[in-house]
């Protein structure tokens, strides 16, 4: 039996007053979510602020991205250990976001998944194809090279203890939502490519996933919850989504 899961991505948005108010909305709509795993990702300066307002809460925090080093002189980077250290339990890497706009490489994201690992965190691997992509029918393709290059880096029994995003680029932000049968598909694949370990770990869906369509997307065998980015910035839609996937 895998944990169903849903994690909100908050991307770059927010601010003190804004965070504490969505927080607030989160905890005070929190009813009927038993079962599923929640978490919320959260910029960096605010990491601090949530874990304070979520302690006591069966909301877990997650940051966005973490460095590859440990210590030392990286200016501007940030390691695993200091997100565990300000309550993290969770941490994005290679979202396609920072693929496009920071150049980070299968190979870099293999090493962060692996830092992350090293850390306590639990990685959520992020993988998917543009549209450009899909419609050259390079989905599997392009998502199977993602996927092996952590493999290969962390072995499937490091793989296994983190969580795989199926994202594909194209939905993302846009509002256009892979069908419930498409996600599937996809998910089959990854699991298929994980082998021995694929029955156990979760694979979420992400892309404009709203309330309306979240229960359609989690009734398909392979999806196990989801990575929402917009509709995690409204406390009720974030409910809601997590209630479907109970
Ligand atoms: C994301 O950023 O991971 C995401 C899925 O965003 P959205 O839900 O807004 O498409």
């Amino acid at each position: 039996m895998r944990r169903p899961i849903v994690i909100g991505n908050w991307k770059m948005n927010g601010d003190s007053v804004s965070i504490r108010d969505l927080l607030g909305g989160l905890t005070s709509q929190w009813s009927g979510v038993h079962q599923a795993e929640v978490a919320v990702c959260a910029p960096y300066p605010y990491l601090g602020l949530c874990a304070d307002q979520l302690e006591n809460t069966n909301i877990g925090l997650g940051a966005q991205d973490l460095s590859v080093q440990s210590s030392g002189a990286y200016t501007g980077e940030v390691a695993g250990q200091m997100l565990t250290d300000v309550g993290c339990g969770y941490v994005l890497v290679g979202h396609s976001e920072r693929r496009e706009y920071h150049a980070e490489s299968s190979e870099l994201v293999a090493n962060k998944f692996q830092a992350a690992l090293d850390a306590g965190l639990i990685p959520v691997l992020c993988v998917g194809e543009t549209l450009e992509e899909r419609e050259a029918e390079k989905t599997y393709d392009v998502v199977g090279k993602q996927l092996l290059a952590v493999v290969e880096h962390c072995g499937l029994a490091g793989v296994a203890k983190g969580i795989v995003a199926y994202e594909p680029v194209w939905a993302i932000g846009t509002g256009k939502t892979a069908t419930p049968e498409m996600a599937q598909d996809v998910h089959s694949y990854i699991r298929e490519v994980l082998g021995p370990e694929g029955d156990q770990v979760r694979i979420l869906y992400g892309g404009s996933v709203k309330p309306e369509t979240a229960e359609g997307l989690f009734s398909q065998k392979d999806i196990d919850g989801a990575l929402v980015g917009g509709a995690s910035l409204q406390a009720g839609d974030f409910v809601a989504i997590c209630r479907a996937a109970e």
